[in-house]
Parts: C-alpha cells; structure tokens; sequence
C-alpha cells in the first residue's frame, strides 16, 4: 500500500534498522522503544487486522518473535498485537511487539525461578 509506512519500510522506501527478513516476514526495531530492543514483526504483505493476512505469512512471525526475545538476553518479556484503532493500533499495517523485560530478578541477585 503505497502510504503504509511499514510497506514503505518493506520496500526500503524508509531507513529502519533490521534485525530480520525473509520473503513473508521483516524484523526491526521499534523508533520509540519501550524497552531495550523492542522490535516489530510485520508480515510482507499489507493488511490492517489479522484477519486480512493469509495464514501463509503470520507463521513465521510467532517463531521470529522468540528467536529475537532468546537474542535479547531477556528472562521476561511481552509479545502483543494490537488488533484494530479501539485496541490502541497505531500503525495500520498487521505488527507483532517484542518487548522485552530487564533482567530485574537477575539484576537484584534474584535467580527466577526461585531455586
Ligand atoms: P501500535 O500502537 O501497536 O500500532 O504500535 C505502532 C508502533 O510502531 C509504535 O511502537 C511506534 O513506535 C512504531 N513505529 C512507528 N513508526 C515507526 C518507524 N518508522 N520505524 C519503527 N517503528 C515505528
């Protein structure tokens, strides 16, 4: 879609920093992260909800979205997809977050689980 800025991230129309591609599936980082390495997946092909993209590109995404979370380092973090204007999307253009938590248990010398 020719205004989608996520396309035009697809198409290299717009800098953003990569952190995954295949032919159905881009991994980048977030412009206003919540966290240190917040990333979107998005799916290669434009549609607004999940319920206008085929099957074929939303199975990548799930395991891209782990792969990233384990590269990260993060013990914790959230995957969200915010489906529709009324549940807070932004960007219409079908993206996955990857938030990740800091190390917070780690960093106080806390082991998590508990041993
Ligand atoms: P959402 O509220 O789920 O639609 O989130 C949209 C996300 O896209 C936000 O976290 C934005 O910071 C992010 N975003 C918007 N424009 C860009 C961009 N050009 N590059 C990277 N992330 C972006």
């Amino acid at each position: 879609m020719a205004t989608c800025i996520f396309c035009k991230i697809i198409k290299g129309e717009i800098p953003s920093f990569k952190l995954f591609e295949s032919d159905k599936t881009l991994a980048f980082l977030d412009i206003q992260p919540l966290s240190q390495g917040h990333a979107l997946v998005i799916p290669k092909t434009h549609g607004e909800k999940l319920a206008d993209i085929p099957d074929d590109y939303l199975t990548e995404i799930l395991p891209v979205a782990k792969k990233l979370a384990i590269a990260t380092g993060a013990n914790e973090y959230n995957i969200l997809q915010n489906n529709g204007r009324g549940a807070h999307q932004e960007v219409p253009h079908v993206h996955f977050h990857m938030i990740p938590k800091p190390n917070v248990h780690e960093g106080l010398g806390i082991s998590w689980p508990a041993q």
